[in-house]
């Protein structure tokens, strides 16, 4: 812990620095990857706190993952300024509505929904459409899509085509659906992920003396990752926010990703215009990244072009040279898989941690195939983007039995013979059927072993933290953990789709299936979807520390047709490839330099600037206040309908 708050200022750079001590009016920052945005974020409200600035409590730190809060509560620990919630959109909402709920709709709080898509397969069944199961997967995920963007059943089909979303099934057949699986969560008295954001919004707009009770709570607010807000985040902070100015946010506009979700980089990057007076600061020098790997990204913001890109920093890497990054084809996707899995082999066996490597992909179906290459070849890995750890049946299981046998422990089969903490949930655990050594092979048993061993692991992490901590204590922790759904790390290679990749780093990253049709995906059409897509592979190639890894396969399975071509993003890039970028990599720390961004003239850049229109009528906004609400003044609010319709159904169902 730092003996002052100045001395929570060492190893920030000035900027950094300025961005830690600037805490009094809004503040913006704006910066490439790796370049220790979040670090001067946490810095930040650690410095505050420990010069007296800012009481713990009425801090609210908004991260995109719990992972990323997470990691952040414990370096605001590690700093001596404990106690600030640090929080994701959707936990900070859920804790408020869960405790608003009986005073502000009445009754207790519905559950969560456990599995929703069983949910959606209830409705495909009452609806009498018979949905496979990779169908009632995409059929899951246009309903969230629907639910993220605010868009109502009837509005489906013009909605989708508009996005240009490739509809698993007939438009009017999702619409039906997704108005049936309301009904069904309303009859059973369930809410979903979604609802959580939706009703939290509707509630601190209905009622004022709520959101005053928020307000008075949460003074102060930080929020990481602001390029991928989305319109009804955004809406939640200005509620929270009300009439004052207390706001940092930090993001980097060509790491919008979420764009799916109805975010856009324009709150960040029209922040200043709506916050005349913030301090803006820009962070350019590269603390994550070899030259090599930075190259290479700076490469790809080269060939970038939209809004996003009009506001790229070039990044500048402040570390020492290291390996190239490496091209590998590969005939297909089984022989991808083999091949990272040898080369990560090697890596453990020259002494890199396990936990140090990742293997990213575009979607969430590629990961099988890596599941099984490292099963096989005995290493050890982690599913991300499972993010809700504490709802697994297993977890909660586990769960029941750890609380029972710390009631009961003192009297316990097992219990008395065992001592430390650590052997103690072995123990209990063993009763559910966990044994140490993982089962062979793969999916869902693996995955269920894998959610055990997390606790185990956790359960060391505490002990070691926390000498002649009990098993009580281990529950309360665990508690404490499921309602931040902070879910532990287990030890192993990562394997993690490239949209939750975001904010994290490792020293070695493969990124895999970089290939035409994956990355851009097929169904990225329009110009504005392949430059999200070329974003994507920037987000993947800047978490790497070290070495990089990037390679595709032909064809898909082994004997198909090789009819795949490396990703369009590499050309120019990747050492023996021609492009868009006008010249074969020659890599290096000399790439570095500015130059490499002049984009030749051959290629001319199209520069597209945004207009803010009305979400409604479409009319030009100029004003500041409409622009705000992305809706002309003369025109009702769709968005509010939604909502309060949200509320109504609920008061509804409270007063049935
Ligand atoms: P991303 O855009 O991917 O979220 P970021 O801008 O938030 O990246 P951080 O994760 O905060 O970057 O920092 C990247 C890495 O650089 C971290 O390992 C961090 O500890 C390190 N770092 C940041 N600033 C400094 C510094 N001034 N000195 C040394 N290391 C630093
Ligand atoms: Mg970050």
């Amino acid at each position: 812990v730092p003996d002052s708050a100045d001395a929570v200022l060492d190893g920030l750079d000035p900027e950094q620095r300025e961005v830690a001590t600037a805490l009094h009016g809004p503040v913006c920052v704006l910066a490439g990857a790796g370049t220790g945005k979040t670090r001067a974020i946490t810095h930040r409200i650690a410095y505050g706190v420990r010069a007296g600035i800012l009481q713990p409590s009425t801090v609210l730190a908004v991260t995109f993952t719990n992972r990323a809060a997470g990691e952040m509560r414990g370096r605001l620990r590690q700093l001596g300024a404990a106690g600030v919630q640090a929080r994701t959109f959707h936990s900070a909402a859920l804790r408020q509505l869960q405790y608003f709920w009986p005073k502000a709709i009445g009754g207790s709080m519905p559950r969560l929904v456990d599995r929703k898509i069983q949910l959606v397969a209830d409705a495909a069944a009452a609806c009498r459409i018979r949905l496979d199961r990779g169908e009632l997967r995409d059929v899951t995920g246009e309903i969230e899509w629907c639910k993220v963007t605010q868009t109502v059943p009837a509005d489906y089909a013009l909605a989708a085509a508009k996005a240009g979303r490739d509809a698993p099934r007939d438009p009017a057949e999702i619409a039906q659906l997704y108005s049936v699986y309301e009904d069904l969560k309303r009859d059973r008295s369930v809410i979903d992920f979604e609802d959580v954001l939706l009703l939290t919004v509707a509630v601190l707009q209905d009622r004022q003396d709520v959101a005053e009770q928020v307000r008075s709570q949460y003074q102060h607010f930080v929020v990481d990752e602001y390029q991928d807000v989305s319109p009804l985040q955004q809406r939640l902070l200005e509620l929270w926010l009300g009439e004052r100015d207390s706001l940092c946010v930090v993001g980097d506009a060509s790491q919008t990703i979420y764009s799916f979700t109805g975010a856009t980089p324009d709150h960040l990057l029209d922040f200043r215009h709506r916050h005349p007076g913030a301090t803006v600061v820009k962070l350019v020098r590269d603390y994550r990244s070899t030259p090599q790997v930075v190259h290479l990204a700076n490469g790809l913001l080269s060939q970038a072009s939209g809004r996003a890109a009009d506001h790229r920093l070039e990044l500048v890497s402040q570390r020492a040279a290291g390996p190239e990054p490496a091209y590998t084809e590969y005939p297909d996707e089984p022989a991808e898989a083999e091949g990272a899995a040898r080369r990560i082999r090697e890596l453990l066996d020259a002494g890199v941690r396990a936990s140090e490597i990742a293997i990213l992909f575009r979607t969430n179906s590629q990961s099988e195939t890596y599941e099984q290459a490292l099963a096989d070849a005995g290493i050890p890995y982690q599913l991300r983007g499972a993010e809700r750890f504490f709802d697994r049946p297993e977890v909660r299981k586990a769960g029941v039995a750890l609380r029972g046998a710390a009631r009961f422990g003192g009297n316990d089969a097992l219990l008395d013979e065992v001592v430390d903490l650590p052997s103690q949930v072995r123990a209990v655990l063993s009763g559910e059927g966990w044994t140490s050594q993982p089962p062979a092979g793969s999916g869902a048993v693996r995955e269920r072993w894998e959610s055990l061993a997390a606790l185990v692991n956790l359960a060391h992490d505490f002990a070691a933290a926390r000498p002649g901590a009990t098993l009580g204590d281990l529950v309360a922790e665990l508690d404490e953990r499921a309602g931040a759904q902070h879910a532990p790390t287990v030890q192993g290679v990562t394997l993690a789709s490239l949209h939750s990749a975001k904010g994290l780093e490792w020293d070695a990253v493969f990124l895999v299936g970089v290939a035409e049709g994956m990355m851009p995906i097929t169904y990225a059409k329009t110009d504005e979807q392949i430059e999200e897509e070329r974003r994507l592979l920037y987000v993947g190639v800047t978490r790497a520390r070290e070495r990089l890894h990037v390679s595709w396969a032909l064809s898909r399975s082994p004997g198909g047709r090789a009819g795949r071509r490396p990703s369009r993003f590499l050309d120019g890039l990747r050492p023996g490839s021609t492009g868009a970028a006008g010249r074969a990599a020659s890599g290096g720390p000399g790439g570095v330099e500015r130059g490499f961004t002049t984009r030749p003239d051959a290629v001319p850049r199209r520069t597209r600037r945004t207009v803010a229109r009305c979400r409604v009528c479409g009319r030009t906004l100029t004003d500041a206040g409409e622009m705000k609400l992305m809706r002309c003044d003369d025109c009702p609010s769709d968005m509010d309908e939604g909502l309060y319709e949200r509320l109504r159904e609920w008061r509804a169902v409270q007063a049935r």
